[in-house]
């Protein structure tokens, strides 16, 4: 692999060669540091600081002190803090969608550029979203209100494959319900999170948003912070019950962003070829490495063999390259270690003599973490390609005869994030989609998100949700008042 060092390339793509964490309002270097890697080239592209553990208790405190002011606002107040910083992160979105792709490897023209749009709007969004005090009772001798009061300090703990949405996606809720957040992002994609992290100290109150990078003993340390009332941790699965163990400790509240093995289940009439192009991006997008891609195709046996050909015709055309190229339709694989655990799956995948159509070698000379786009034809139900969450550019395209028996199978798997189903007759699509034990569950179009819905995970794929008015009041404690009259 080579680790050369290119620290121009920031400053020549007109960025900050300079990362600070964000601690009570300040931007402060750290005594340590901790190269970041380009995946398209694995060079070093920036030196991240590595907070100490006498920096993130700071941050803490700091946190907690402002939380006695921030809490106190109005709505009113802290929305219009926020979309403040909507202003400001919008105002800087092309240097922040730049250095997404350089640190992330995805697409700069197109998923980066979504990402971060999506993530200023959902900021933009939220900060006008309210909680409603519930009247429960009103009555000449009595009053009962419900209301939602904020926890303290929240710790935010983010993962690599969407590091800007994911990561503005807590901030927004936490701090609109009136908690402060100490955020730690991925070590793999420290940049984009210290980079809005420095962008709210301009907008914002001293200790009420801030942002410190490190290894993963940093999160460890803030899952067992006894000043920490919350973690909102996105990743996966296997790190996700040590957050919940950890913060057994004080009770603290938790909601679990985590792994899933998504299916998608195309029924015998459905209108496929119109289809295999959605499928296709809905399963290779940022090349697989998201939690909600399609990760199990199931397609009927009478149309399998016409949709698989047509699957891989189209996803021929498809250009996996360097993110920084306006050609690349799909990036690097973001991490070496991901990399690596994706070559074992590819060896298994070729040693158990399965079906590749397209793809199934990756090119080891490459610089770059380049897994070529492949698609496994038919493996049998209990493969490790059909089992495991790859998170990588490789799906199987499975075939199935009976709808009771494809059922049984995407319900199966431990995880349970999202799911979709495919067909021409809409209500026996529905009854199935219905049945899925999954958080989330789409008909005839799949990955729509928004504001108002909320997004989460059933069995090991989480707990709690994102979004919608459920996510909001998962920043809260509830509070029932009675008061006589
Ligand atoms: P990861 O679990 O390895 O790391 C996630 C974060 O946890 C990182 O910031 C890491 O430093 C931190 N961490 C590691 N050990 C810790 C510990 N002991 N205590 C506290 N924090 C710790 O996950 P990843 O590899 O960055 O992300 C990929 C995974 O995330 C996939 O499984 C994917 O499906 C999942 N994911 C889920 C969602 C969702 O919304 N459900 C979204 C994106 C990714």
């Amino acid at each position: 692999m080579n680790t050369a060092h290119s620290l121009d390339l920031l400053q020549a793509a007109g960025l900050p060669s300079v990362f600070h964490l964000s601690i009570n309002g300040k931007l402060v270097d750290a005594d340590r540091s901790f190269d970041v890697l380009n995946p398209a080239t694995n060079e070093v592209i920036a030196k991240a600081p590595q907070a100490s553990a006498q920096q993130l208790e700071d941050a803490i405190q700091a946190a907690a002190q402002a939380f006695k002011s921030w809490s106190a606002l109005s709505w009113q107040t802290r929305s219009d803090y926020i979309l403040q910083y909507a202003d400001a992160l919008e105002a800087r979105q092309d240097e922040l969608i730049t250095l997404l792709t350089l640190e992330q490897g995805k697409p700069k023209h197109s998923q980066a550029k979504s990402e971060v749009e999506a993530a200023i709007y959902w900021v933009r969004e939220v900060a006008k979203r309210e909680i409603p005090v519930q009247v429960i009772e009103d009555t000449a001798e009595h009053v009962v209100e419900v209301h939602h009061t904020p926890l303290g300090v929240v710790g935010a703990i983010t993962p690599w494959n969407f590091p800007v949405l994911l990561g503005l996606w807590k901030v927004a809720p936490c701090l609109i319900t009136g908690n402060t957040m100490v955020m730690k992002p991925s070590p793999y994609t420290p940049l984009t999170s210290l980079f809005f992290g420095e962008i709210a100290q301009s907008v914002l109150p001293p200790g009420v948003l801030s942002v410190l990078s490190g290894g993963n003993e940093l999160g460890q340390i803030i899952t067992e912070h006894p000043a920490i009332a919350k973690i909102s941790f996105t990743g996966s699965t296997a790190t996700g019950k040590k957050v919940m163990a950890s913060g057994a400790s004080n009770l603290k509240r938790i909601t679990l962003e985590l792994g899933g093995n998504d299916a998608a289940v195309v029924l015998a009439d459905a209108d496929w070829p119109s289809i295999v192009k959605p499928l296709f991006w809905a399963a290779f997008g940022n090349s697989g490495q998201w939690c909600i891609a399609v990760k199990r195709l199931y397609v009927h046996s009478s149309i399998h063999a016409a949709f698989t050909a047509a699957f891989v015709e189209y996803a021929k055309t498809v250009k996996v390259g360097d993110g920084m190229d306006q050609a690349t339709e799909l990036g690097p694989i973001q991490n070496r270690m991901q990399y690596e655990k994706l070559i074992d799956l590819f060896e298994d995948t070729r040693k158990q003599g399965y079906k590749v159509p397209l793809g199934g070698v990756i090119d080891r000379s490459l610089a770059g973490n380049f897994v070529p786009v492949t698609v496994v034809d038919n493996p049998p139900e209990n493969s490790r390609i059909v089992q495991e969450e790859p998170f990588g550019p490789i799906l199987p395209v499975i075939a199935f005869d009976d709808v009771e028996d494809v059922i049984a199978r995407v319900n199966a798997s431990p995880y349970g994030l999202a799911g979709s189903v495919w067909g021409g007759d809409r209500a026996a699509a529905i009854a199935v989609a219905k049945r899925m034990e999954t958080g989330t569950v789409w008909v005839n179009e799949i990955h729509i998100h928004g504001i108002d819905i909320p997004f989460g995970g059933h069995k090991l794929s989480g707990m709690g949700v994102e979004n919608g008015q459920e996510g909001l009041a998962g920043f809260t404690n509830t509070k029932s008042y009675m008061f006589k009259k």
